[in-house]
């Protein structure tokens, strides 16, 4: 039996999905610009699919525009946010533990120019509202913070930092990738208090190669890609309605049952949490009150990469730090206070609601035998 424990690096698609894909591959082929019926019924479906996300973000549909992915969304969000604002103002405040896909547009911005602030979690390894507010000012164009950490599953105080920032400095536009916690955590856009959200497809039982952002109406952005015009101009390139199809049905299907899948996971992380204080040696650098949809650990020592091998060859997949940076430390261990031995013995164990207590058990089992059977 195959023990699949990365669902933070990706999902398998839900059949709802994967049928809503075949039949637009099928069916529904037409480009969604061509004026002609085959066209209006793509449309159609890629105007379903943002009816669902928008719903799902408590947002109006003309907010969500499609992407390729959330990497493409924090490029867009980050970017075109900068280029439309940061003419005068040329300072963004950001989290440091933020992933790649916004840690990187960061320091290409500063290349360019721009004042980048990264505001770091405190020696208690938390993060304090007061230290985001107290970064920005006059000169800041845009704030940048991830709602759920993909490494721990740390949740950013971001709703309770947005509204702050926006009372002080009500011109700032403020940013959520929110991609582990949509549809995962109870995550509305007026809630966030954001101008700007990224959620991905993949991350949620879709397909890979699909993505969102919100945009708050009347916030402006420059496009990254220009071209046809579609997605209001905002993202050209023909829609790939296939997979916006299939993000949409993934929607449909979680939006019903967050907080039962919720606290469905909870307990699947206690149950893992106890089997896990049994092994000597391993410990949890997630915190308690984290997304139980990902728990970081450190296994006595023993290295990321052999432990990960380890497990593989009895089918049992996770992954260290995470899955993006191919197995490379990001940093953002370290940031939380995780470091040396125990940044070096990380792994990542990522469940969903389909996760099953037999497979955290398998994995526990195989743990504990590579704990004993691997040499530090
Ligand atoms: N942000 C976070 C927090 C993520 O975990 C990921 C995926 N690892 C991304 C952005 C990038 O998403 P995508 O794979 O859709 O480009």
């Amino acid at each position: 039996m195959s023990v699949y424990l990365d669902n933070a690096a990706t999902t398998k698609p839900c059949s709802e999905c994967v049928e809503a894909i075949l039949s637009a591959l099928n069916e529904n082929y037409g480009n969604p610009s061509s004026l002609h019926r085959a066209g209006l019924n793509a449309q159609l479906a890629v105007d379903k699919a943002r009816k669902s996300i928008a719903d799902a973000l408590g947002a109006a549909p003309e907010c969500i525009y499609f992407t390729s992915g959330a990497t493409e969304s924090n490029n867009l969000a980050i970017r075109g946010a900068a280029a439309a604002y940061g003419k005068r103002k040329r300072k963004i405040v950001v989290s440091s533990v933020e992933h790649a896909s916004v840690a990187e547009t960061m320091t290409s911005l500063e290349q360019n120019g721009f004042e980048v602030v990264r505001v770091s979690p405190r020696e208690d390894g938390k993060f304090y509202g007061i230290d985001f507010v107290s970064a920005c000012d006059e000169n800041t164009c845009l704030i940048s913070m991830m709602l759920v950490n993909n490494e721990t599953g740390y949740i950013l105080p971001v709703g309770e930092v947005f509204a702050a920032v926006k009372r002080r400095f009500p011109e700032i536009i403020t940013h959520c990738d929110c991609v582990q916690g949509f549809m995962k955590l109870p995550v509305k856009a007026s809630s966030l208090n954001a101008d700007l959200i990224s959620v991905s497809g993949h991350k949620i039982h879709g397909a890979k190669g699909t993505g969102a952002l919100y945009v708050k109406k009347g916030v402006r952005l420059i496009p990254l890609i220009t071209g046809g015009k579609q997605e209001k101009g905002i993202r050209s390139g023909t829609e790939s309605v296939p997979l916006i199809a299939g993000f949409g049905a993934a929607v449909d299907k979680l939006s019903p049952t967050i907080s039962q899948r919720y606290e469905a996971v909870k307990n699947l992380k206690a149950h893992l949490l106890a089997g896990l204080a049994e092994i000597d040696g391993v410990t949890v650098n997630s915190p308690d009150d984290g997304s139980p949809y990902v728990v970081n650990i450190s296994a006595a020592g023993r290295r990321s990469e052999i432990m990960l091998h380890y497990l593989e060859q009895r089918e049992i997949y996770v992954s260290s730090g995470s899955a993006c940076s191919k197995g490379a430390q990001s940093g953002v261990l370290g940031e939380f206070g995780i470091n040396g031995k125990l940044a070096d013995s990380a792994v990542r164990i990522s469940m969903t609601a389909e996760t099953t207590v037999e497979e955290l058990d398998v994995f526990i089992a195989a743990l504990k035998d590579g704990i004993e059977n691997i040499r530090t």
